[in-house]
């Protein structure tokens, strides 16, 4: 194609303003999914994103317009996939903003405006579900155009739901966003924005040329690996694969397949070049987003470690953002600790881990990176609570902070600044947007964000609130590890790094819950919290004679069989600590952060 009839452009916007939706009337509009095929939210392909009607992963397709192609990216909202988003605009010249007239600016609106900016892409502020009763179009107009230095009139209006405005949209992504510029005749620059491994077609690698062209059954070179492939088939989803004769040139975006098993050979934001006529330099790739929440994962049967590891390799192709290395716990077993981005990204990776390879997983509490500076000078760096040094020799401990916006109705101020303060929150700022909506600035220690803060946020403005954050460095606290002990013997999977002064609630709290999820057994088992050698609460589970079978009163052996077979089962999802039998569940129940 030639590259002056393509336009490139993504899909921006805070989570559940619409993307997807509108995602769907642009393939039903432009022909490319017939209405008999057409499902909501068509490019969210993932069952759990179907599921829980979010978008993780970002979706290229090619939609035939008026003479043109156009070639769109829907991406995720949530702020854990921001990096997701970031990978999706280099791949584009353009971006619509999409803002729900009902809701107005929300903290990912703003984060994402700001990426775009960055990427230098033309952006197109666009009013979404204008169809809905509640919209305030006028108002909203008027806060968007402040936002980015436009007319209030410039702003689009469309519905995603009932496809208003959206050809209007397309004719205006086609005016306006400028066609991709790249050099036809010079060596292959190809940008690997993503890859999935397809366990039947190998590695699927997604391109957006810059340079030159790239052909079926061209040897094709990776330029950081120095790895050389035959591309068996190149092409452009639409909305599907679809293999094309002629190859990708400038500005295209598409896929291509080598047959490639080893999922390490197809990198995101890697540059892929021609192997006859190589290029001289390599595109700027993607700065390698750094894991924020660590957590161990631990396959519940012990013998599906080996799984495990081969599942994680595969998903990391399709999660740059994914890191782990084995570890240990002596209550748990062989297992991992792995690091995300956020807890949504952690809860969405655990689940495609039992989902899309069949395990069953126990994952301990996350927890960010702190760094351990000793008296002596020595520095640690903590991703694990159990690693954290004990005894007295620590000089200073530093956590990560961030810089975290939350946006609201200007009634919720109080209730907001609240919340912040109770997290160690410093404020740095506040604006209005409108008269009744606000924008307030606090620097707040991750490791607060990460415990169920987003959820008191959102239950103390009934909703009205949403929330960004991006790392701000570390600062100095005062924290120590507290450790959970039954019968004297410290259970790795619930040491815990906290804030001196929450330290006596969380070591109480942890000892009832403990107290109530474990089983009587035949002694008495103490459960303690300390803080080094100092114990700061203490339970006890008292002892019992379990003896099952007296719960049957009479004869009916079938009964008493079944109960023996419950029980063995039982034991089957047990852990040793020491001599204390844990079952499988007090330890998920126990580590579930709420
Ligand atoms: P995304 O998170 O930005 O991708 O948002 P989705 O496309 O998944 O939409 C979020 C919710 O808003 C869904 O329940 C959609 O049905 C609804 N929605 C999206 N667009 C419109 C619209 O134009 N009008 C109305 N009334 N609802 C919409
Ligand atoms: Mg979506």
């Amino acid at each position: 194609t030639d590259p002056a009839l393509i336009r490139n452009f993504c899909i921006i916007a805070h989570i559940d303003h619409g993307k997807s939706t509108l995602a769907d009337r642009m393939l039903q509009i432009t022909g490319v999914v017939d209405d008999r095929s057409m499902r909501a939210q068509y490019l969210d392909r993932m069952d759990i994103e179907r599921e829980r009607g979010i978008t993780i992963k970002s979706q290229a397709v090619r939609l035939p317009w008026d003479g043109h192609v156009l070639n769109m990216i829907d991406t995720p909202g949530h702020v854990d996939f921001t990096y997701e988003v970031s990978r999706s605009l280099q791949a584009c010249e353009g971006a619509i903003l999409l803002v729900d007239a009902a809701q107005g600016i929300e903290a990912q609106t703003l984060a994402n405006l700001y990426l775009a900016m960055n990427a230098d892409l033309h952006i197109i502020p666009v009013l979404n579900k204008i169809d809905l009763p509640a919209a305030q179009p006028e108002k909203f107009a008027e806060e968007l155009a402040g936002l980015i230095g436009c007319e209030p009139s410039d702003v689009l209006r469309v519905s995603g739901k009932t496809g208003e405005g959206v050809r209007e949209l397309l004719d205006h992504v086609v005016a306006s966003v400028p066609a991709p510029v790249g050099k036809a005749d010079a060596a292959a620059r190809a940008l690997i924005f993503d890859s999935v491994y397809d366990t039947y077609r190998g590695v699927v690698t997604y391109v957006r040329v810059i340079d030159g062209h790239l052909s079926k059954r061209e040897r094709i070179l990776m330029m950081s690996t120095s790895a050389t492939h035959e591309t068996l088939e190149i092409g452009v989803i639409s909305p599907e694969p679809k293999p094309s004769e002629l190859g990708l040139g400038v500005g295209e975006v598409g896929y291509l397949i080598t047959g490639v098993k080893d999922v390490r050979q197809s990198r995101v934001g890697d540059t892929v070049t021609s192997a006859a006529k190589p290029a001289g330099e390599m595109l700027a790739g993607y700065e390698h987003p750094k894991p924020m929440v660590f957590s161990g994962l631990y396959p519940i049967d012990g013998d599906e470690y080996p799984e495990l590891r081969e599942a994680l390799d595969k998903l990391q192709l399709n999660d740059a953002a994914l890191v782990y290395e084995p570890e240990t716990s002596a209550a748990l077993g062989f297992g991992f600790r792995v690091g995300f981005l956020g807890l949504l990204h952690m809860e969405i990776v655990r689940e495609r881990l039992e989902r899309e390879f069949g395990l069953s997983l126990i994952s301990t509490a996350p927890n960010v990176v702190y760094r351990v500076i000793m008296e002596d000078g020595s520095e640690h760096t903590v991703t694990n609570p159990s690693e954290f040094p004990s005894g007295g020799k620590i000089a200073q401990v530093f956590e990560p902070v961030t810089k975290s916006t939350i946006l609201a109705p200007a009634e919720f101020i109080g209730a907001i600044m609240e919340i912040c303060q109770g997290r160690r929150g410093q404020l740095k700022g506040m604006d209005y947007l409108s008269e009744d909506r606000v924008e307030i600035r606090y620097e707040l220690p991750l490791g607060e964000i990460i415990f169920d803060f987003f959820d008191q946020l959102k239950s103390r403005t009934r909703g009205y609130a949403s929330l960004d954050y991006e790392p701000a460095g570390e600062a100095e606290a005062d924290l120590v590890k507290v450790d959970i002990l039954l019968q004297g013997e410290a259970v790795d999977a619930f040491s815990a790094i906290v804030h001196k002064d929450k330290a006596y609630g969380y070591g109480v709290d942890m000892a009832k819950k403990l107290r109530e999820l474990i089983p009587r057994q035949q002694f008495e088992v103490p459960i303690q919290a300390a803080i080094g050698a100092r114990v700061i609460a203490r339970e006890n589970i008292r002892a019992i004679r379990k003896d099952v079978l007296a719960k049957c009163y009479g004869g009916d052996i079938s009964r008493k069989r079944k109960l023996l077979e419950k029980q063995k089962e039982g034991k089957k999802r047990m852990k040793m600590v020491g001599r204390v039998e844990v079952p499988q569940e007090a330890f998920v129940a126990a580590l579930s952060t709420d």
